[in-house]
């Protein structure tokens, strides 16, 4: 796809003590006025991106997640493959934007890393159907559902996940309603590849994650659902980089540190 007609990718940014909107272009990030659900227009100002802090791209009302969606993932946790979509959530606490230090408390047990696409909704949404539910999504990123292991086991669900900063979540949204059943997510620890799959293995499609959510609670504009992870989960440890890069998206990349 040539740089003219290549898909958006939306971020937000700080630089020079400012915050900005943002479309992230090659290894460059133009300013641009007005956000993902009305129009962008460019600032014709740009930062080269190794030079900007980057946020999450937007703050959503809700972090709705998947569980056990990947069946190698079920496979290799014990589980049996979930008859319907197993739906947890995240507080907004939880949000970091790539490069920001997730803090792993001392008394928190093993720590993993879990590799997630996440899709951000662009409309409110109620009982819509498997049919209709893509044109209700604004994009995707990728998302770290990074879990307290140990805590999780005794259904502490809520607590194991929602330790402060446990959802890196960027570095841009891909503005687009559906992403290619060939496009791969990986995660790498340190630079070696631990996780890597297509999104044709997902047991249940973004569309029907949708729907079956939007049966029982209103998706609004700007809430994200991290659509589980695949095979490949481990521990992270004070000291490791995690990286987790989805094919036309970009790379999400934040360091451990001790808390
Ligand atoms: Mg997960």
């Amino acid at each position: 796809m040539s740089e003219k007609n290549a898909l958006k990718k939306f971020c937000r940014f700080n630089a020079d003590g400012r915050t900005y909107n943002g479309v992230l272009r090659g290894s460059m990030v133009d300013i641009v006025e007005g956000d993902i659900f009305g129009t962008l227009s460019d600032m014709r100002m740009s930062y080269p991106a190794n030079r900007v802090k980057f946020l999450p791209p937007i703050t959503p009302t809700k972090i709705w997640c998947v569980g056990r969606n990947y069946a190698g993932h079920v496979r290799e946790l014990g589980n049996d493959l979930p008859k319907e979509p197993l739906i947890f959530m995240k507080p907004l606490s939880t949000l970091a934007g790539s490069g920001d230090p997730v803090r792993i408390p001392d008394w928190a047990g093993r720590v993993d890393y879990e590799g997630e696409l996440a899709v951000v909704i662009g409309r409110k949404c109620r009982k819509v159907t498997e049919f209709e539910a893509l044109s209700y999504v604004k994009g995707y990123a990728c998302f770290n559902d990074v879990t307290a292991r140990d805590l999780q086991i005794d259904n502490h669900w809520t607590r194991a996940k929602g330790f402060d900063g446990f959802g890196p979540f960027g570095p841009a949204i891909l503005l687009t309603d559906k992403m290619p059943d060939d496009a791969r997510i990986t995660t790498r620890l340190n630079g070696s590849v631990m996780q890597q799959d297509v999104f044709a293995n997902m047991i249940f499609t973004v569309a029907r994650i949708i729907a079956f959510i939007s049966r029982f609670a209103t998706l609004d504009a700007g809430d994200i659902i991290a659509t589980g992870t695949p095979e490949g989960i481990g521990r992270v440890q004070p000291g490791d980089t995690v990286e987790i890069e989805i094919d036309g998206i970009g790379l999400l990349s934040n360091p451990f540190i001790s808390d």
